[in-house]
């Protein structure tokens, strides 16, 4: 049985870093990191994310801005409170809750919000940066950063590995694979056109799904004793369903009875388990280390303002 990688024992390790180097910028007198974390309308899975977001935040010493604007708000709205924000020396870091609703300019947002500022590392100054493997001057997107801190931390080999990435999303797959090219992996990104997927899989030490498609990564995707990260959350609210990824394992049911649903990855926890070397799982995998990443990100964007 495959390994599991602890995302959310990482992730703590990271914020506890993050927490002791805010103490430090206390203890010399100077302000604290600030976050601006902006959301429109009102999805219940950005208000969730955000209200996390905002919790860390308190938890860790930063200042927090929380700002929410109605559906109704206009794309010259947003703007305006970008300017704003850009313009605040006590916030670091803005933080655009997405996705944002359909008749707003999503890229004209993002590229409106200062390239030091930009804690998700979504404007193109920023990607051109992590393209040019100027990693330490760039904020690169929290996903994919936090899947290289739990590879890094779990001393799993990079440089040289065969690695297939599922998935091209700007957010995830993408900056994913220059991160992994910045540090010598040899990269396959894979998407929905890929012709034989699972084959391609089958090459790689280091398999990275990020598809949105639940369970879709089966034990044929996977070369025996690869790792596997799996990027996926995807809700499962039927009991047969959770059967099939998760055996009888009575948790998984009981959070459906109780909360209405379980998650689960991209990557088919049960099958893969048996020819994965180690696996991160969902939750509790790569999800942690995003937040935990947003902090970083901000207390990098509050050292590179310095
Ligand atoms: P996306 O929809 O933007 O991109 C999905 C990608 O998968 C696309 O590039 C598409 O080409 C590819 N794809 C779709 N079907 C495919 C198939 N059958 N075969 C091969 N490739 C296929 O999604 P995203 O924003 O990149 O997110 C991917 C997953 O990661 C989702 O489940 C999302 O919820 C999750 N996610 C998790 C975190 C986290 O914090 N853990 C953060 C962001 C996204």
């Amino acid at each position: 049985m495959a390994e599991l990688l602890d995302g959310k024992r990482i992730a703590d390790e990271i914020l506890s870093e993050v927490r002791n180097d805010v103490i430090g910028t206390d203890d010399a007198g100077r302000r604290p990191p600030g976050l601006a974390v902006v959301l429109v309308g009102g999805d219940p899975a950005s208000i969730v994310y955000v209200g996390l977001k905002v919790k860390k935040c308190a938890e860790l010493g930063f200042h927090s801005e929380r700002h929410n604007l109605p559906e109704s708000t206009t794309t010259a709205e947003l703007l305006a409170l970008i300017a704003k924000l850009n313009a605040d020396h006590a916030i670091d870091g803005i933080l655009v809750q997405l996705p944002l609703p359909k008749h707003i300019a999503e890229q004209e947002v993002l590229d409106a919000i200062e390239p030091h500022k930009d804690v998700d590392g979504f404007h193109p100054i920023n990607v051109g940066l992590l393209y040019l493997g100027q990693e330490k001057r760039a904020l690169t997107p929290c996903t994919p950063s936090g899947v290289i801190e739990l590879l890094e931390r779990s001393n799993i080999p990079i440089s040289g590995t065969r690695t297939v990435v599922i998935g091209r999303s700007t957010i995830v797959g993408k900056p994913m694979a220059a991160l992994l090219i910045n540090r010598s992996a040899t990269v396959t990104v894979c998407h929905s056109r890929t012709v034989d997927l699972p084959a391609v899989c089958r090459e790689a030490d280091l398999l990275i799904a990020a598809i949105g498609k639940p369970g879709y990564v089966t034990d044929e995707f996977i070369k025996p004793g690869a790792t596997v990260i799996d990027v996926g959350i995807n809700p499962v609210t039927d009991p047969a369903m959770a059967r099939e990824f998760f055996g009888d394992d009575e948790k998984r049911f009981a959070a459906i009875a109780n909360r209405g649903q379980t998650l689960v990855g991209d990557v088919h926890p049960r099958l893969a388990a048996t020819v994965a070397g180690r696996i991160t799982p969902v939750p509790g995998g790569v999800g942690p280390l995003t937040i935990a990443m947003l902090l970083k990100n901000t207390l990098k964007a509050y050292r590179l303002a310095m």
